[in-house]
C-alpha cells in the first residue's frame, strides 16, 4: 500500500500539473470506486464544472479542494494511482495515445478518466479496485476528517520530539505496530517503519513504552530522514505504485532492510531476518537492532 512518500509524491505532481483545471467530463467503468455520492449520475453532475483550487495530502489520502466549497478525496488503497497523459477509448479498450511508461503493465487498469480543460486527462489505474473516492461538501469533509481521527503527520513542522515521545511512550504495543497505527501517527506503513527502526537500531518487537528518550530521538530523526529521502526518490515502487507519468519511484533501490531477507546487514554483516507481525512481514537485523 502506498505510504506517505508515495502519496506525497502524487499529490505534489498533481498540484504541479492539474491545479486550476476544471472538470469537463468523466468516464468510469468501475462505479464501485465512487463511494459518495453513490449515484454515479449525481457524482458526475456534482463534479463537472468545478475547478481544482488546491491539492494536498492528509495521511495517505489525496485531497482535491474544489470551487463551490466542495472537496473530493481519494484513498488509493492497495493498487490505485493517478496518471496524467492522453488515452484513446476504443470500445472497452483504453489505450495510451503515446508510447512510454503509461503503457507499462501496472498502468493499464484504467477505470476512470477525468477530462479537464486545456486538453488535460487525469486517469486512475487500479488493478484491485479497492480505492475509495468521495465527493463531499467542505462541511461534510471536515466532519469526515474528525471521524478519521488521524494522528499527527510525521512530516508536520511542529511534530517535535516532545510530542513524539509523549505519543509513543504511552503505548504498550510493539513499536513497529504503534508506528503503523494511523490514529497514533499518520503516513507510516510497512516499508518505512522497517527502515526507520533499522536506522535507529531498534528491534521492531520491542514494546513502545520501553524506548529510552535517546532511542525516541534517534527514531524520530530516522523517520523524518527516511520519508524525505523517499520523497526525493519519488517513492517506492515495490508494488503497483507509479508516479503520475507512469514511471517508477526509486526508493526500493535505497532501502537498507526492507525486502532484504537472507541478505547481509549493511551495518554488522549479520543476516537480515523476516518475521510476521500482525500479518505483516517485518524485516530487521537480529544483531544490531536491540
Ligand atoms: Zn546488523
Amino acid at each position: 500500500m502506498p505510504e506517505l512518500p508515495e502519496v506525497e509524491t502524487i499529490a505534489r505532481e498533481l498540484k504541479e500539473k492539474v491545479l486550476s483545471r476544471t472538470f469537463l467530463d468523466i468516464w468510469i467503468d468501475a462505479p464501485k470506486l465512487i463511494k459518495k455520492p453513490k449515484n454515479l449520475t449525481k457524482f458526475k453532475k456534482e463534479l463537472i464544472g468545478r475547478k481544482i483550487t488546491n491539492i494536498s495530502r492528509m495521511g495517505k489520502i489525496i485531497v482535491f479542494d474544489l470551487s463551490g466549497d466542495m472537496t473530493m478525496f481519494v484513498h488509493q488503497k492497495m493498487t490505485g494511482h493517478f496518471l496524467i497523459g492522453k488515452w484513446n477509448r476504443k470500445g472497452k479498450q483504453i489505450i495510451p495515445a503515446e508510447k512510454g511508461f503509461l503503457r507499462d503493465s501496472a498502468n493499464k487498469y484504467i477505470h476512470i478518466i477525468f477530462y479537464l480543460d486545456k486538453g488535460k486527462q487525469l486517469a486512475f489505474s487500479d488493478l484491485r479496485k479497492f480505492a475509495r473516492i468521495e465527493l463531499l461538501s467542505r462541511k461534510d469533509f471536515e466532519k469526515f476528517k474528525k471521524e478519521l481521527n488521524l494522528g499527527p503527520d510525521s512530516l508536520e513542522k511542529n511534530f517535535s520530539l516532545d510530542k513524539f515521545s509523549k505519543i509513543i511512550s504511552s503505548q504498550k504495543g510493539k513499536i513497529k505496530q504503534v508506528l503503523m497505527n494511523q490514529k497514533i501517527i499518520s503516513g507510516i506503513g510497512n516499508i518505512y517503519s522497517d527502515e526507520a527502526l533499522f536506522e535507529a537500531k531498534i528491534n521492531p518487537f520491542r514494546p513502545a513504552d520501553s524506548l529510552s528518550k535517546k532511542e525516541l530521538q534517534k527514531l524520530l530523526i530516522a523517520i523524518k530522514m527516511i520519508l524525505r529521502k523517499s520523497i526525493k526518490a519519488g517513492g517506492d515502487s515495490v508494488s503497483d505504485y507509479r508516479r503520475t507519468d507512469g514511471s517508477l519511484g526509486e526508493f526500493d533501490k535505497l532501502s537498507k532492510v526492507y525486502a532484504r531477507e537472507g541478505e547481509k546487514c549493511l551495518r554488522c554483516k549479520s543476516t537480515i531476518k523476516r518475521e510476521k507481525m500482525g500479518g505483516r512481514s517485518t524485516h530487521f537485523c537480529p544483531k544490531c537492532q536491540i
